[in-house]
């Protein structure tokens, strides 16, 4: 039996990297997809290899920081499946300086996707989670937002309110059959750390205990274990994945 038979499952940034990982997963799992993303082409792409896997999939281009993309993601689960299951929180951008450099667009931007589209995303999906009185919301927070980091300002708050964001809403909507978590990522092989030099990547590698950067599929297994039953009593945590970065 896979694990997600029957299940619709949302999941946004799907067109490349962790989020492309997770839907051929799922797919892989007997999930039913709605994937969100903000490239049309490559999202395109992805859904063509998870219905080769043999999922049933819809791939919606738009942008996780307009409620207008979400709704319209809602709403084409609702129409094909009239359910909604899972959402998958992933999407997010960078926009690195140094705090005395930072602008304040870059700091709107990063907020704007990281964590207002986070907000967006949950509301939307919450809509029919409340009304079947089930459902699983995944959120994607960062170490970053646990420890902050040189250059990242804009991202540390954003990850940082995640994180208090999913503990609210697990508190809100535990009552009401609801699972809110979130996984926060280490260094993460993806096009998002890929502009990083090699330099920074091996000082960063050194000092993972596992002694390698995380592959996608590392995070897609995490959000894929807090989405199903196996974690039926687990809400409101924060699941590293960072191959022991943060001890
Ligand atoms: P990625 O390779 O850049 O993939 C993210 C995808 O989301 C891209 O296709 C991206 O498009 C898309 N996206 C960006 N803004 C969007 C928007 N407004 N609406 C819809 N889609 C949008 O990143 P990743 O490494 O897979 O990261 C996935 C998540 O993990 C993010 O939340 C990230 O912050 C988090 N994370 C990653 C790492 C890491 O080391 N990689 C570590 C900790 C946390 P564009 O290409 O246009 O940006």
């Amino acid at each position: 039996m896979k694990r997600f038979t029957d299940r619709v499952a949302l999941i946004s940034g799907a067109a490349q990297g962790i989020g492309e990982a997770t839907a051929l997963l799922f797919a892989a799992q007997g999930a039913r997809l709605v994937l969100l993303d903000l490239h049309a082409e490559s999202l395109a792409r992805v859904a063509e290899r998870c219905a080769a896997l043999g999922a049933d999939v819809i791939a919606q281009p738009g942008s996780v920081a307009e409620r207008s993309a979400w709704d319209a993601a809602v709403a084409a689960a609702l129409a094909r499946w009239q359910r909604l299951d899972i959402l998958i929180n992933n999407a997010g951008i960078t926009r690195d300086a140094r705090f005395e450099h930072m602008g304040v667009e870059q700091f709107d931007a990063v907020i704007d996707v990281n964590l207002r589209g986070v907000f967006h995303g949950a509301q939307a999906a919450l809509q029919p989670m409340l009304a079947a009185g089930r459902g699983v919301i995944v959120n994607t927070s960062s170490v970053v937002g646990l420890h902050g980091n040189f250059g990242q300002t804009n991202y540390a708050a954003a990850k940082a309110g995640v994180i208090g964001m999913t503990k609210t809403w697990a508190r809100e909507f535990g009552p009401r059959g609801i699972r809110v978590n979130a996984v926060a990522p280490g260094f993460i092989a993806t096009p998002m750390t890929a502009a990083v030099p090699a330099k920074v990547t091996e000082k960063m590698t050194a000092a993972v205990p596992l002694q390698r950067l995380g592959a996608p599929a590392d995070i897609a297994n995490a959000y894929a274990f807090l989405a199903s039953d196996e974690a039926a009593y687990i809400t409101g945590t924060v699941l590293e994945v960072s191959g022991g970065l943060s001890m």
